[in-house]
């Protein structure tokens, strides 16, 4: 899914976007003429394995996001806020997406028997 970044307008426009069973729905507006502001919800599960003895595990997520999206390469001062670059004049929401879902399992993870 991907939305044109001419196409956002100072007026949140709404998204839903489903990936296997995380939910990642939020809003896109315009902060500048190059600059979008992401404010969305990661909710769902995420199919892992313990980073101790390898046993398959589900990951409960319920994570806020705000993430600056930038059209083209992002100028501005390094703010507190994550900035994801594009380059073509579109949003693809599916690679936000990928990539939050890979930063969580990025983490290490224990099973309940590990972690007692
Ligand atoms: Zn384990």
């Amino acid at each position: 899914m991907e939305i044109a970044f001419r196409k956002i307008a100072k007026e949140a426009l709404d998204f839903e976007l489903v990936k296997e069973r995380v939910k990642f729905f939020g809003k896109v507006f315009r902060k500048s003429s190059d600059l979008v502001l992401l404010k969305a919800d990661l909710i769902g599960e995420i199919s892992h394995v313990c980073d101790r003895c390898g046993e398959d595990l589900k990951l409960e997520i319920n994570e806020p996001l705000e993430i600056l999206l930038s059209n083209g390469v992002y100028n501005g001062e390094i703010d507190e806020i994550d900035v994801v670059e594009f380059y073509d004049g579109y949003i693809y929401f599916d690679e936000i997406l990928q990539s939050e879902i890979e930063s969580i399992k990025s983490g290490y993870h224990y099973c309940n028997k590990c972690k007692n």
